[in-house]
């Protein structure tokens, strides 16, 4: 049987990612993490091939043109990420529930292609002080970044209720809780 994809979408520093690597841990949910493409540098600790396919420029845009991608976004100014077709099946042909970690309108776009098959969670912050925070005291963005993506979430925020679910991420143990239920 092919597996299900669960989607999650949340603002940057929402603690999404946490969320995801939480549930990741839980074997019995049968969950594989979809590693999206971007052609970003990759952060401290982060591997090609697992938390991204870290791409050149010119590699993500032959993808795009040969229509590998599920769904591609240009999330920030000249920053591309994208879901890749052969990503999502063989995962699924392998009968695992595929586990998303993208941005709001990558989320809504493959729930509008998968239908019942797909999950959307919305992982909301309990404010945005609260974002601005995590962020500042995750260091690994420079003081532009987190602007951009200050700015960026406010926007994001407006999506929510386009999502099956929205989980409020006050405390990490509550949220992992709550999603895992879903
Ligand atoms: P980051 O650079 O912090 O890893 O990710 C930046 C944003 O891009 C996050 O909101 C992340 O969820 C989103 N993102 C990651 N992969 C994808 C993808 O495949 N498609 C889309 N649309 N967004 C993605």
């Amino acid at each position: 049987m092919l597996g299900k994809l669960i989607i999650f979408a949340a603002p940057s520093g929402s603690g999404k990612t946490t969320i995801v690597k939480e549930l990741l841990k839980i074997l019995e949910l049968k969950l594989a993490f979809s590693v999206s493409a971007a052609n970003r540098k990759s952060r401290v600790g982060e591997e090609h091939g697992k938390d991204y396919y870290f791409l050149e420029n010119e590699d993500f845009k032959n993808k795009i043109h040969n229509n590998e991608f599920v769904e591609w976004e240009e999330v920030y100014a000249g920053r591309f990420y994208g879901t890749l077709k052969e990503e999502v099946k063989e995962k699924r042909e392998a009968g695992k529930n595929v586990i998303f970690d993208i941005d709001v309108v990558g989320a809504l776009n493959i729930k509008e292609l998968y239908g019942d098959d797909a999950l959307t969670i919305f992982i909301m912050p309990p404010s945005v002080q609260e974002l601005e925070n995590r962020l500042q005291n995750r260091s690994t963005d420079s003081f532009e970044e987190i602007k951009k993506r200050i700015a960026k979430a406010e926007h994001e925020l407006s999506f929510a209720d386009k999502f099956d679910k929205i989980v409020v991420n006050d405390k990490l143990p509550e949220a992992v809780f709550e999603t895992r239920k879903i």
